[in-house]
């Protein structure tokens, strides 16, 4: 069975887990609640696992209130990185899917609903008769869940887990996924693919020299430089540390050389001053590797040699643009630290 397979059959069994859990406490089937219960049975917080045992097992009460503050003190501080963690695209879009099938147009639905529903999806039975006979079952049962509220949740989950936070535009993850995406529609669409990585010359020096907040400055720039450089239907993510990526669907080598051109002389051409100091930083320049994905060739093969090409343009001297022909004629030397 294929990983990402495996992964949406676990993550769905471990919802309908934290669902029936929720069910069995008496809770409400609301986001907060979902939250706590997922990490609880994915176990990715031990601590938080921890402390629901000892509450239960000294028969303390778990209700809404107490776990809005489990929620705070476990899952608000590190919510990004386990979305990022656990939570999959394709999941969040199916659990949209799932509650606009099972709202129909309400704006209220029932915890009833939504256990049902995850039980139709998985192709289970409803769960067990001794479960629905309890009186505090019944009334979890009725409880409401704000359709319009749980699809906002989901939709700023996703947000925020394909977002990175010093820049405001895609994170590596969503580069991975809208690169994934822009090589299917290219197989089927028979156009040109093209990817940028960029990377900003002598970071280190910057940071060195004008503090660690001037460089987080000077990455926010780079960012806003790219955006400013694209279309629409580009993608522009921060790749990593100081280094971006840039997707270019229906764009062949050769334009794709073009809007690096312009991407590496409109922020060499800027003069930045730190916000914080005061002080002025220089010509800060980026170099700049570009590929164009073969049709059928697996991913990271084009990453690696936008790769390769952006270390063939350090090697050139920095602040210019090289491409995946590049290196047939000028082999690069890794010997060399990048
Ligand atoms: P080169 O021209 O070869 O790319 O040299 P460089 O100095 O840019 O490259 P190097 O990889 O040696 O240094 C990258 C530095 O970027 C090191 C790291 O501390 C810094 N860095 C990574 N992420 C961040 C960040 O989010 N904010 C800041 N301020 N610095 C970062
Ligand atoms: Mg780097
Ligand atoms: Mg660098």
């Amino acid at each position: 069975m294929p990983q990402q397979e495996q992964y949406r059959q676990r993550s769905y069994a471990l919802s309908r887990e934290a669902l029936e859990l929720i069910d069995e406490l008496g809770l409400s089937a609301n986001p907060i609640n979902y939250a706590v219960f997922f990490a609880y049975v994915e176990k990715s917080n031990e601590d938080l696992v921890a402390l629901i045992d000892i509450l239960q097992s000294n028969q303390r009460a778990l209700d809404d209130v107490k776990c809005h503050e489990l929620y705070q003190r476990f899952i608000e501080p590190g919510r990004v990185d386990l979305l990022r963690k656990t939570i999959s695209n394709d999941l969040l879009k199916q659990m949209s899917d799932l509650i606009d099938r099972i709202s129909n147009g309400k704006n209220v639905i029932t915890a009833a609903d939504l256990r049902n529903a995850t039980n139709d999806l998985l192709g289970v039975s409803t769960p067990s008769t001794a479960h629905q006979s309890s009186k505090q079952h019944t009334d979890t049962d009725q409880a409401p869940v704000e359709v319009t509220q749980l699809l906002l949740d989901l939709e700023e989950m996703k947000r925020e887990a394909h977002t990175d936070g010093l820049t405001g535009i895609a994170n590596r993850k969503a580069f991975d996924e809208s690169l994934r995406d822009a090589a299917m529609a290219t197989m089927e669409g028979g156009e040109c693919l093209s990817i940028l990585l960029i990377d900003i010359d002598h970071f280190k020096r910057i940071n060195d020299t004008h503090g660690h907040q001037a460089g987080d400055q000077v990455i926010r720039t780079l960012a806003k430089t790219l955006q400013q450089n694209v279309k629409g239907r580009d993608t522009t993510a921060r790749y990593g540390g100081e280094e971006f990526a840039v997707i270019l669907p229906a764009t062949t080598l050769s334009d794709a050389m073009r809007v690096a051109e312009n991407i590496r002389a409109s922020f060499a051409a800027l003069h930045l001053k730190s916000i914080n100091r005061n002080e002025d930083l220089g010509r800060i320049t980026a170099s700049i590797g570009v590929a164009t994905y073969q049709l059928g060739e697996p991913l990271s093969r084009v990453i690696e040699r936008a790769d390769q090409a952006l270390y063939l343009a350090k090697e050139n001297g920095r602040n210019c643009v090289m491409n995946q022909n590049d290196l047939l004629t000028q082999p690069i030397n890794r010997a060399e630290s990048a």
